[in-house]
């Protein structure tokens, strides 16, 4: 048996009894003077740190990525630029609403958030198991996430405040249909896919630029949980998916998902049918059909969990050359609040942390100082830019092409006419199955039955918009009048609104 190390405190020195506190006399009083015990209290009462405020829950992986296919017309990232390149990255699932102890089983869009670490930095895809979100304008974020939290004054979660918003902001009917078929409840985290949702910007080496849809495809295969499989999960095991991808990994059943991506020429974006930057809109495949373009592999597991999981800090703003952001408002609110998050949870150097800190390139900059500054914070070289002695240097080839915009500066909407229903609709009349059908009707109808029936009648109007079989199911299910639910369906949004006022 290998030798036992020495117990020492935080500053290395040799701990003599880790068991009996220093006392006068016996059993006491605890002298001052032990600052064993001192230390050892002190440490332990800060321990927590601030919960992410959303996506508290998650468990993470390490694996690569592969590229299958050549995509150097559309980006000059180096990480793509060849057939058969790997890149090594880090991965967190994750649930969104609940607290950092919450059930995996959660009715609940699933965090899907990739660390790709690149030879020019570090590129993170911040996505979701679904493809589209509820809201597309990051001034409604704050209030959506308050409905689907907790009642400011029970304490409990609230069935009139998630459906109340939600009702009053119909552009959310999209991704309430997914959320609530059986995807918003996935077997386990190998079993879903993972959609960037926003359109992103790829860039070549002449300056040329796309928009980009990235689709992690589950090579296990979509498997989800009945609503009645997921309440019981909650209660036998809270950490099934947790669990579930550790001992996947650790028996070396290595989960993959492959790669595909939609690309569209700015050109048609000009003149696409809807808004291409609207993040409850999908492309649909018939207009911009997946290419195959990689494929990603999970295969090995955090050491602890605190250090590589819980710390692990991701942002959709961590590009590399040859990748930008959209248009999409969503996506520009989320650029600022990840890194803001971080700066709050880890402090301003959170980008030191081994899992977070650049690993295929060095970082060199001129910030300095901060909390936990743990590297060499730049040794004696200079502190600022522009400087006589050798500091780094900008390099404008790494630059972004220049962009075109033109405009008012005001609060617009978006400018393509944006009709909110079509795509839920096919979704439920199209894509689903019968079976499908039901269980998402029978999803809705046991979550807002516990919300008052005005809203109720608000949201089932929604759900009638979509589909019209879609909201009499719905009704039905609730024992409402199919003939209100129609007539609030054919007003204007606002008069709905006030026709449903309590
Ligand atoms: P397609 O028939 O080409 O694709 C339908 C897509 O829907 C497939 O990707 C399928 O996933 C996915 N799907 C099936 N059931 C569900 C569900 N319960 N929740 C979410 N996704 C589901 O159709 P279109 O591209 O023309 O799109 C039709 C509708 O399909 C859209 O309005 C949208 O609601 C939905 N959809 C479209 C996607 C897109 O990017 N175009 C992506 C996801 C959904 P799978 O690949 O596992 O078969």
């Amino acid at each position: 048996m290998a030798k036992k190390k020495t117990l020492t405190n935080n500053f290395g020195a040799p701990v003599a009894d880790d068991q009996n506190s220093l006392t006068a006399g016996n059993p006491g009083p605890v002298l001052m003077q032990d600052v064993h015990l001192l230390e050892k209290l002190a440490h332990f009462d800060r321990e927590r740190i601030p919960e992410r405020v959303v996506h508290a829950k998650g468990a993470g992986a390490y694996g690569y990525f592969e590229v299958t296919k050549d995509v150097t017309k559309w980006t000059k990232a180096r990480f793509l630029s060849k057939v058969g390149k790997k890149t090594d990255l880090f991965i967190r699932f994750s649930t969104v609403g609940g607290e950092k102890g919450s059930a995996d089983a959660e009715r609940d869009p699933r965090g899907f958030a990739i660390k790709f670490y690149t030879e020019e930095g570090n590129y993170d895809m911040v996505g979701n198991n679904t493809p589209v979100f509820f809201i597309r304008d990051p001034l409604k974020f704050a209030d959506f996430i308050h409905t689907q939290k907790r009642n400011p004054a029970t304490n409990c979660k609230d069935p009139d405040m998630f459906w109340d918003f939600l009702s009053l902001t119909p552009e959310s009917i999209h991704q309430v249909t997914i959320l609530f078929s059986d995807r918003g409840t996935p077997a386990t985290y190998r079993n879903m896919h993972g959609y960037s949702s926003h359109t992103y910007k790829w860039y070549n080496e002449k300056g040329q630029y796309f928009w980009v849809k990235y689709h992690f495809k589950s090579e296990q295969g979509i498997q989800n949980l009945t609503r009645e499989n997921a309440e019981i999960m909650k209660g036998k095991d809270p950490d099934h998916a947790t669990r579930d991808l550790y001992n996947a990994i650790e028996r070396g059943d290595y989960p993959s998902w492959k790669l595909e991506m939609q690309i569209m020429n700015p050109q048609d974006a000009e003149s696409y049918r809807f808004d291409p930057f609207d993040v409850t809109k999908v492309w649909p495949h018939g207009d911009y059909p997946p290419i195959t373009i990689g494929r990603m592999v999970l295969n090995r597991n955090p050491e602890n969990y605190f250090a590589e999981v819980e710390q692990a800090a991701f942002s959709p703003g961590n590009f590399v050359p040859g990748i930008g952001p959209s248009l999409d408002k969503m996506l520009q609110g989320r650029l600022f609040s990840y890194h803001d998050t971080h700066r709050h949870r880890l402090g301003p150097n959170y980008h030191l942390i081994p899992v977070n800190s650049a690993k295929g390139c060095p970082m060199h900059n001129y910030q300095r100082d901060g909390f936990l500054r743990v590297d060499k914070n730049g040794g004696g070289g200079p502190n600022y830019y522009p400087n006589s002695f050798g500091g780094p240097e900008p390099n404008p080839k790494t630059g972004e092409p220049p962009f075109e915009v033109s405009g008012k500066a005001a609060r617009q909407k978006y400018t393509h006419p944006n009709d909110d229903f079509v795509q839920p609709g096919a979704l439920y009349k199209k894509v689903m199955s019968d079976m499908d059908r039901e269980h998402l009707t029978g999803n809705i109808v046991s979550h807002l039955g516990g919300a008052q029936k005005r809203i109720q009648l608000r949201q089932t109007a929604l759900f009638y918009k979509a589909d019209p079989e879609y909201g009499t199911r719905v009704a039905k299910g609730l024992k409402l009048d199919v003939n209100e639910v129609k007539r609030l369906a054919d007003m204007s949004h606002e008069a709905r609104a006030k026709a449903t006022e309590e």
